[in-house]
């Protein structure tokens, strides 16, 4: 889960990492009003969830509250990348000696956190990654022994700070590196990190993901962050259903119990040609609700041709699964034609409740994937 710059940065400041003071405003009134107070030059910062407002128009340096206010009225309801802006950030303004950029990734094939400095901060890390990937200082922390001194001084000296800086730099890199550990972070970000000049660390903007799974369990209070303006309204959805869900291009909607029954089944749609919609699962013990639930939401995918259920029953029971289809379908009313796959616990029930409601099932997940890729083409 994503969350806005003005969060980040509040996070950076309980770990000491120096941040200029802002305040967040909906209106241009307000926004006046702050810069007032502030009674310096500020910058007005559009807060959505993409990346580059910069460049879109989204930040705007304010000499005077009156400057202030007008620049508000341009950013909010600016549309960047497709958020609409709805909140800006106004903060005092920065004089920048020198930008760079400091990040933290979960690296996957080193199965390490990585610490990634360069001296072409501002500018977006994966232009960088592109064009100049050897301008990226990158080192790896260990698991048990986190980021050491030497790793932060290393990154330093290969991103050209200056002797005197170093020092600062560590401290910042080490308590960032704490920030991300503590927060079960999936990316960390300051960019630009800048020295000003009257010779101070700043960090000027923030990026950060949570990992979504840490949320519910270790986080919850990450919850009070979350933007639903900013989120798909199917994925809401599904996340307060309890559904893992994630939206794909293809036309074949796919209902599954278990998260490798749905790998699987994607694979089997592909092998016969189909494209799936989504991966769904619905998870154990998928009760008529939450069936229901997958269907409204695949449902509103207008790309959907045609849907796949496939159920393995075990501690899902293939009758309940049958219920939730036809209450499911008697709630959203579709002309979308539905092939399913029952078996498992009491899938003879769960068949004979589908038959009875004149609805088709397959004996096996190969007969089921050509069915149902043969039926999306027909409607493609
Ligand atoms: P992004 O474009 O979404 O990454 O937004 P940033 O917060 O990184 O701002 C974009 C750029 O605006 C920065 O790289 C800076 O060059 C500039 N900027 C942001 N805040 C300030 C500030 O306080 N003072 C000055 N002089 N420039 C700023
Ligand atoms: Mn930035």
């Amino acid at each position: 889960m994503k969350i806005h710059e003005y969060q980040a940065k509040e996070i950076l400041r309980r770990y000491n990492i120096p941040v200029q003071a802002g305040e967040v405003a909906a209106n241009p009134a307000e926004v006046r009003a702050i810069a007032e107070k502030y009674g310096r030059a500020v910058v007005v910062k559009a807060q959505v969830h993409a990346g580059g407002r910069g460049k879109a128009g989204g930040v705007k340096f304010s000499k005077t509250p009156q400057a202030a206010e007008e620049n508000a009225t341009k950013i909010l309801g600016m549309d960047i990348k497709g958020s609409t802006v709805h909140k800006v950030l106004v903060t005092d303004a920065a004089d920048i000696a020198k930008e760079f950029y400091l990040g933290i990734i979960l690296d996957r094939a080193s199965k390490t956190l990585t610490i990634m400095g360069s001296a072409e901060g501002g500018v977006e890390i994966e232009e960088v990654a592109k064009d100049t990937p050897e301008k990226i200082i990158k080192v790896q922390a260990d698991p048990f022994l986190g980021l050491g001194d030497f790793q932060a001084r290393e990154l330093a000296f290969g991103m050209g700070i200056a002797n005197e800086k170093v020092n600062g730099f560590v401290t910042i890199a080490k308590e960032l590196y704490r920030a991300y550990c503590d927060n079960d972070a999936e990316i960390l970000e300051i960019n630009p990190l800048v020295i000003t000049e009257q010779g101070e660390w700043l960090a000027l903007d923030a990026k950060m993901v949570y990992e979504d799974n840490a949320i519910s369990v270790r986080h919850k209070e990450a919850e009070d962050l979350r933007d639903l303006g900013e989120e798909q309204p199917a994925e809401d959805e599904a996340r307060r259903a309890g559904l893992s869900y994630v939206k794909l291009d293809g036309n074949i909607g796919c209902v599954v119990n278990g998260a490798g029954l749905a790998m699987a089944t994607m694979d089997s749609l592909k092998l016969y040609g189909g494209e799936p919609a989504n991966f769904l699962d619905i998870g154990g013990g998928a009760k008529s609700d939450r069936v229901t639930a997958a269907m409204r939401i695949i449902l509103s995918d207008p790309n959907v041709k045609a849907i796949l259920f496939n159920i393995f029953g075990g501690i899902t029971r293939g009758d309940d699964v049958a219920r939730g289809i036809i209450s499911g379908l008697k709630e959203v009313q579709t002309e979308v034609p539905i092939v399913i796959r029952l078996v498992g616990t009491n899938s003879e029930e769960g068949r004979r409740i589908l038959e009875e409601a004149d609805l088709k099932s397959a004996e096996t997940l190969m007969e089921a994937a050509q069915k149902v890729v043969a039926v999306a083409k027909e409607r493609a």
